[in-house]
């Protein structure tokens, strides 16, 4: 027979021994119904052969028909057992009354060999590393690869260096609903996905095995259950096993199923990568939402954190996770401060983490708390929407549960970055701001009204007008009253500029006691009675002691700005116009005809 091309081994057939490699034998059997396919391999070396992991008693009158279609049983000195599990050293009692010669040895490593030996076999044991991890045959010299905890401590594979064949055992193994002796591609990894993920302690024990294995030239893997791993597909499959996630059992709690926990698995990992690789908390929403949405039947995630005793940052879709700040709803109110013991009380009729938020099933949603990690306490909530009323389960619970934590981060995050931003804010504030009057100071102006400017350069009908104004005679009061009574007065006089002002007016302290008040628009047309008004409400202020009595006045000169006028030069004018008001008598407006006539002239 010749062998073996991956075409003929498609199509080979089962009930016979199939040669895989240059006397290489597959000689187990297709178990019907069984997504745990056991594989038995033959090593062909005359009377030397090698048996590699026998098999069960369910299957090892099959493996033996096969192995006489190729050499007698007697031919075979070797048995390899690469574990101690039943489907591989099942058989040994059956084998060990059939084996006649004297020279037969049952090749494993001493772990493996403190649970076999209670088969209470003749057969003498061959211990790996009491040989150098080597078996010299005819013309080839096998070696073992010592793969510990991968998934059994004394776990070995096997590689013959001749046909490069590396009999795998359970590493490369797969769960296969339909029987398939060579893997159909790179889709057979998904058979090997769930079993390596949940059987497989670790990665980093897988890792260190594939180390071990990578140091083969290996052309073949033959492993103990699925398809045999043809040259194209060995590179592929031993990558993607090295970026595997292991120990699936670890979460597996109740739940057996192991495509399941898989699919889970994966989804766990989702959401810590949606969270390492999103700054953005509105990614970061809309990621989780989508996340949710495989086990949920979820429409919307929305947020509420703590930011002080009072008041909570809401993050919602509908202001695209922009944060607003107000009042918590009554429902999460309950929630919030709570610690874990109080929710728990709370959370009676829950099953799990969680709760359902309303008995309303029009709008059924989830309530999640995040606890801060500092504080012990609820200090935000996720609140998750759904279509439909949600049923708790393992799984759901598990994904809630994992995704707590990283949202209570994302959360936290982000109440952070809003204080950031508020502090800047502040800090900005102080900058344009008055801190003594509260009005905008000329820093601001600068910019503002050149941006007004610029408006009605494009648009001459918006048109702009400059009140500049200042106080008659100031130096005397803080000369008679004191430099803090000088401020009582600022601060009256401030005050009754902005609540003359309308909210298109710009009000500004120019520095000292002299303020100016941008009017713009259709305002401008009755910036002389506004000035007027103004004039007639200061001097009608009324001072406590020790100013009782005595009356404040001021002087304004008005500018209406002309189309391309640079903003120096029309605070000019102004300030002019001021100074004429000062000089011809203070307590009074002054404008240039010219402007009289600019106002009358809509
Ligand atoms: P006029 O009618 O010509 O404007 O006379 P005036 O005394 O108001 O004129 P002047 O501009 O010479 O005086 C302004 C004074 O305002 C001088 C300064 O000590 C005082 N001043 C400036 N800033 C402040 C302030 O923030 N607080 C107080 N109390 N006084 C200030
Ligand atoms: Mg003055
Ligand atoms: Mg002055």
């Amino acid at each position: 027979m010749t062998p073996y091309t991956i075409d003929d081994l498609e199509h080979a057939d089962t009930h016979h021994a199939i040669q895989i490699a240059d006397r290489i034998w597959w000689v187990g059997h297709h178990q019907e119904n069984d997504i745990f396919q056991c594989h038995v391999y033959l090593i062909e070396q005359g009377d030397q052969s090698v048996l590699l992991d026998p098999g069960s008693v369910l299957t090892f009158r099959h493996t033996l028909r096969k192995i006489e279609e190729v050499i007698p049983f007697t031919h075979i000195r070797y048995f390899v057992c690469q574990h101690q599990d039943p489907d591989i050293t099942g058989a040994l009692p059956l084998i060990d009354q059939m084996v006649g010669r004297d020279d037969a040895v049952l090749i494993t490593h001493w772990r493996t060999q403190m649970l076999v030996k209670h088969y209470g076999l003749r057969l003498p044991f061959w211990l790996v590393e009491k040989h150098d991890w080597k078996l010299p045959l005819e013309d080839r010299t096998l070696k073992f690869v010592f793969t510990p905890y991968a998934h059994f401590p004394g776990a070995i594979c096997t590689f013959d260096p001749v046909s490069r064949v590396l009999f795998s055992s359970d590493i490369f193994g797969g769960l296969t609903p339909e029987f398939s002796l060579v893997a159909q591609g790179e889709a057979y990894f998904e058979a090997m996905r769930p079993f390596h993920e949940h059987y497989m302690p670790s990665r980093d024990i897988l890792g260190y095995a594939l180390q071990a294995i990578e140091r083969c030239p290996i052309r073949m893997i033959a492993p103990q259950h699925g398809s045999i791993i043809p040259e194209p597909l060995v590179g592929f499959m031993i990558n993607k096993l090295k970026t595997l996630d292991c120990g699936l059992y670890l979460i597996a709690r109740g739940d057996t199923d192991i495509r399941r926990l898989s699919q889970l698995n994966q989804t766990l990992r989702d959401i810590t990568h949606t969270l390492l690789i999103y700054r953005d908390f509105k990614d970061i929403a809309s990621s989780l939402l989508e996340i949710m949405q495989r086990i949920l039947s979820a429409t919307s995630l929305e947020f509420y954190a703590r930011i002080d005793e009072r008041q909570v940052l809401h993050l919602s879709p509908e202001t695209r996770y922009r944060g607003i700040e107000t009042e918590p709803p009554a429902a999460v109110a309950r929630i919030l401060d709570l610690d874990h013991k109080q929710w728990s009380t709370l959370n009676v009729a829950g099953v799990t983490e969680f709760m359902l938020a309303s008995g309303n099933d029009d709008m059924p949603a989830l309530m999640l708390p995040l606890f801060s990690p500092a504080q012990g306490t609820a200090q935000a909530v996720a609140i998750i929407h759904l279509a439909e009323p949600a049923t708790s389960n393992d799984e759901l619970s598990q994904v809630i549960e994992q995704m707590s934590v990283p949202l209570q981060v994302a959360v936290e995050r982000e109440v952070i970055y809003r204080q950031l931003d508020m502090e800047r804010q502040r800090i900005y504030e102080r900058s344009i701001r008055d801190p003594l009057t509260g009005l905008f100071t000329r820093i601001y102006m600068q910019e503002v009204i050149q941006r007004l400017c610029d408006i009605q350069d494009r648009s001459p009908s918006n048109r702009v007008a400059m009140l500049m104004l200042d106080i008659d005679h100031f130096k005397r009061v803080n000369d008679t009253y004191g430099h803090n009574q000088g401020d009582v007065v600022l601060r009256r006089v401030a005050a009754e500029i902005l609540s003359s002002s309308r909210g298109s007016d710009i009000p500004m302290r120019l520095g000292g006691e002299e303020f100016a008040i941008f009017v713009v628009g259709d305002a401008v047309a009755h910036a002389a009675q506004f000035a007027e008004r103004l004039r007639v409400q200061i001097a009608a202020l009324r001072f406590d002691a020790p100013m009782a009595g005595r009356t404040i006045t001021v002087s304004i000169g008005i500018a209406i700005r002309q189309l391309q006028e640079t903003l120096l030069d029309f605070m000019q004018r102004a300030d002019k116009a001021l100074y004429t008001a000062k000089s011809t008598g203070r307590n009074r407006v002054y404008l240039t005809l010219e402007t009289m006539v600019q106002l009358h002239a809509t």
